[in-house]
């Protein structure tokens, strides 16, 4: 089981980490029991690719928010260069595969919550040559672009800006996020895009009615869309209890197999975001134990290998170029 695990290309698709090296609380390393993500744990975990959010909190927003982003860009790439025997930002497909061949960690960048962009495109673009290659519009508030799903009871999606972010997305080659997004700006999304998008960190709404859940129509629209969606791992969207284990990661993992088929699922912890993470799947090196389980649930090596990383590297070759 454990080659497998080793064999696969292993993604997990959302963490908050960079956060903490922000704030110079924790670095990549060495191997803490604080939080969930440093590289001796990705490593232990075999995590061929971290995806990594910049999150700029609600209390940096306005004008604040691009010299918090260019603060965390800063630490982002401080730690990738201070660790650049183990680890290297990956631009491409081709960047990712060479990584797991040269046996480093390969890190994407993303952007949660466009704040930072404020109405001007300019900045998507500057950002994308900065290396980010995904973004989520927004964050549970209303900006510019779109409404969050904090903002449900207004019925808002995506504003005109928002869509042509969208479309200037697609044409750099970014990965559109729709995690946080509200519903109506969920069906805005399914109704301009023209390639796959990801929801890299919601858990099916069936199972645990959270609005930061998708719900089994939106499930479907992103599986013909071609999308992923990434398991969250913060016990919240997991249970309504608000308690979780492994197990409840994979009912969530069953629930999106059947329903959609094997091409659509994949993992985005959100490690380092979350204050509880389920019981069996405690941080990053614990990653092995999900590959078990569902093994253990009677699915074949094929969908193991697409759930734990092969989906989502299948939408980014798609999309990035
Ligand atoms: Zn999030």
């Amino acid at each position: 089981m454990a080659s497998l695990h080793e064999e696969s290309f292993v993604v997990d698709a959302h963490c908050d980490t960079v956060l903490d090296w922000t704030d110079g609380r924790r670095h990549l390393t060495p191997r803490t029991g604080e939080g969930h993500i440093d590289l001796p744990r990705l490593r232990e975990g075999g995590v061929n690719l971290q995806i990594f959010a910049l999150f700029v909190a609600p209390e940096y927003h306005h004008e604040r928010s691009l010299p918090r982003l260019l603060q965390m860009l800063d630490a982002f790439y401080r730690e990738i260069e201070a660790h650049r025997d183990e680890m290297v930002l990956c631009l491409t497909t081709e960047d990712m595969r060479r990584a797991k061949r040269e046996g480093k960690v390969g890190a994407l960048l993303s952007i949660e919550g466009a704040e930072p962009m404020g109405r001007d495109l300019a900045r998507l673009r500057i950002f994308h040559r900065l290396g980010g290659r995904a973004m989520g519009l927004v964050w549970n508030g209303r900006n510019d672009l779109a409404d969050g799903v904090g903002e449900e009871g207004t019925g808002g999606g995506l504003t005109r800006l928002g869509v042509e972010t969208v479309r200037e997305m697609e044409r750099l080659g970014m990965m559109v996020d729709v995690s946080h997004l509200s519903e109506k700006g969920f069906w805005d999304v399914v109704s301009i895009a023209t390639k796959p998008f990801i929801a890299s960190h919601s858990n099916a709404r069936a199972l645990c009615d959270h609005p930061r859940n998708l719900k089994d129509e939106q499930i479907k629209a992103l599986a013909e869309r071609g999308g992923v969606m990434g398991l969250n791992f913060y016990a919240g969207f997991l249970t309504q209890g608000g308690e979780a284990t492994l197990d409840d990661v994979l009912d969530h993992a069953e629930h999106i197999l059947q329903l959609v088929g094997p091409d659509h699922l994949g993992l985005g912890s959100d490690f380092d975001g979350i204050s509880r993470a389920p019981k069996g799947l405690e941080d990053a090196s614990f990653f092995p134990r999900f590959t078990e389980g569902l093994l253990a649930r009677g699915y074949g090596e094929d969908v193991v290998k697409k759930v734990l990383g092969g989906n989502f590297l299948r939408v980014f070759g798609e999309v990035i170029h």
